[in-house]
């Protein structure tokens, strides 16, 4: 059995054309506030106050980070400060900083 593969192997150019066959679930897109569409990687993130955080991208091949979309209200609009803290314009969710994050769990 080989169906489990290290997540750093990349897929040959002829397996993405039957996504059935290699990916478990559907690739996911969400539009920006300006009206981009970016592709939400759900297995990438940072728990929030009020729900997680997940990394978009603005390619599907996860190559060019976008941002995060908050896990709360599925917008990508939020701010990162220089600390690492990201605060969603939306609903409030808000992501502390990570070293913080795991000192008080
Ligand atoms: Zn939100």
């Amino acid at each position: 059995m080989d169906s489990i593969l290290p997540q750093s192997i990349r897929l040959p150019e002829s397996a993405r054309l039957n996504p059935s066959e290699n990916y478990a679930d559907v690739m996911e897109t969400i539009t920006t506030t300006d009206g981009r569409t970016v592709y939400v990687s759900r297995e990438e993130g940072d728990r929030g106050s009020k729900g997680p955080f997940f990394v978009v991208y603005s390619d599907e091949e996860f190559q060019d980070r976008f941002g995060y979309v908050c896990g709360h209200c599925e917008r990508v609009d939020n701010a990162m400060d220089s600390m690492g803290r990201i605060e969603c314009n939306v609903c409030g969710n808000v992501r502390k900083p990570t070293e913080w994050d795991a000192a008080h769990e």
